[in-house]
C-alpha cells in the first residue's frame, strides 16, 4: 500500500468513525489545541474534559494564563498528575507573550522550542491550527506503526523512534493535515488499543503485519523490564482547631508547588521536627493506615502520623496553611494526599 493510500484511508475513516465533538475539536485556536494536547499526555479523554473546561473558564485566553501567578494554575491541575506539565504550561504561556507577542509561532520548530512542548506536540499544534505538513509521533501512533508495519524493538529506543519519525514524515499527506492527525490519535485510542485491538473495524486491517501474523499482542515490543524502586516516607497529619497543617512543596521534585502534608525527613523525630519547623507541640503521634502510590519511576508508601497539636506563640514557616475539611476540595493537593486526608476524616 502506498503512503497516500494509508493517509487516504485514515482521513476517510476519521470522517465517519473518528471521535467528533470533543471540546477541543473544531477550533484552530492554538491556545485551546495546545492546552488539550498537554492535558491529554498520559491522561484519558474522559478525565481531561472537565479539567479542560474548568481551566478555560478561569483562563479564557493565553494572555489570562500568562498574567496569573502559578499558584492559581496549580489548583486547576490538582488530580491530573504529572505536575511539571502545569508548571511548564504556565512558563510556556509567559514565553509566548514575551517572545512571540502573545501569538503562537506558526513554525513547528519554533513551537517545539517553547517550555514543555516536544516535537510531536508542536507538530500536532501546527498541523491542526496552521495546516502544516508536520507529522505526530505519540504513543498511539507508535503503537499503530509498530503493528501495521511490523516494526520490531521497543519504540522508546532512539533507533526505533528515528525509524518511526522517518515513516511518519513519509506518510504525512499534504492536505487535510488536521483530519489526518486527529485520525491517527483516534485510531490508536479507540480501535488499535493497547489491550485488545478491534482489528475487524480497522481501516488498515488488510495491510497490517501484526493482524496478518497474529502478533497484535507482541507488538509494539514492551519496554525492557527493570525493577521499580520502593520508597517510603512518613507524612505528618497535624490537627488543631484551625484545621490540618499543609505546606507548599518546593517547585521542583514530586508534587512541585502543590500543598502537601509535611514529609518527615529520614531519621528525624516527629515531635522535635514539628516543634522546630512548624511551632507546634503534639500530644501523641498515632500511625494511620499507609497508602501506596505508584509514580513513573518508583513506588512510594505514604505512612501518615496523626497528632492533635497546640500552636506555640512563635511564627510557623510562611509556606504553611491550616485548612479545614471544607477547604480541601478547592486546594491544590496531590491525589494521594487528598486520599490520606479523606481517610483521616473517616
Ligand atoms: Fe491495529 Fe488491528 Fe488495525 Fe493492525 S489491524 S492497525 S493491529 S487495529
Amino acid at each position: 500500500m502506498s503512503a497516500s493510500e494509508f493517509s487516504k484511508r485514515l482521513i476517510a475513516w476519521q470522517k465517519t468513525a473518528g471521535r467528533q465533538g470533543l471540546p477541543w475539536q473544531n477550533t484552530s485556536d492554538p491556545y485551546r489545541v495546545w492546552l488539550s494536547e498537554i492535558m491529554l499526555q498520559q491522561t484519558q479523554v474522559a478525565t481531561v474534559i472537565p479539567y479542560y473546561q474548568r481551566f478555560l473558564e478561569r483562563f479564557p485566553t493565553l494572555a489570562d494564563l500568562a498574567a496569573a501567578p502559578v499558584e492559581e494554575v496549580m489548583p486547576l491541575w490538582a488530580g491530573l498528575g504529572y505536575y511539571a506539565r502545569a508548571r511548564n504550561l504556565h512558563k510556556c504561556a509567559q514565553a509566548v507573550v514575551a517572545q512571540h507577542g502573545g501569538e503562537f509561532p506558526r513554525d513547528a520548530a519554533l513551537i517545539a522550542e517553547l517550555p514543555g512542548i516536544g516535537r510531536s506536540t508542536a507538530n500536532a499544534i501546527a498541523s491542526f491550527c496552521f495546516g502544516t505538513q508536520t507529522p505526530i509521533l505519540d504513543g498511539n501512533v507508535k503503537r499503530v506503526f509498530a503493528r501495521c508495519f511490523g516494526i520490531e524493538g521497543f519504540p522508546g529506543t532512539r533507533a526505533v523512534e528515528q525509524e518511526m519519525w522517518a515513516l511518519a514524515e513519509t506518510l504525512m499527506p499534504a492536505r487535510n493535515t488536521g483530519t489526518y492527525t486527529q485520525a491517527q490519535m483516534d485510531l490508536g485510542a479507540t480501535v488499535c488499543t493497547r489491550g485488545k485491538p478491534l482489528c475487524a473495524r480497522c481501516p488498515l486491517a488488510d495491510m497490517c503485519v501484526a493482524y496478518r501474523d497474529g502478533r497484535t499482542q507482541e507488538l509494539p515490543v514492551a519496554r525492557p523490564k527493570k525493577a521499580v524502586p520502593e520508597r517510603e516516607s512518613f507524612f505528618l497529619l497535624m490537627r488543631s482547631p484551625q484545621g490540618i497543617l499543609l505546606e507548599q512543596r518546593p517547585p521542583s521534585g514530586i508534587w512541585g508547588s502543590l500543598l502537601c502534608l509535611p514529609e518527615l525527613p529520614v531519621g528525624s523525630d516527629a515531635a522535635s521536627y514539628a516543634r522546630e519547623h512548624y511551632g507546634v507541640v503534639a500530644q501523641q503521634w498515632h500511625e494511620q493506615t499507609a497508602l501506596r502510590h505508584t509514580f513513573t519511576h518508583f513506588h512510594l508508601t505514604l505512612r501518615p502520623l496523626l497528632a492533635d497539636v497546640t500552636l506555640l506563640p512563635q511564627a510557623a514557616e510562611s509556606n504553611v496553611r491550616w485548612l479545614n475539611a471544607s477547604e480541601f476540595e478547592a486546594a491544590a493537593l496531590p491525589t494521594p494526599i487528598r486520599t490520606l486526608l479523606a481517610m483521616s476524616h473517616g
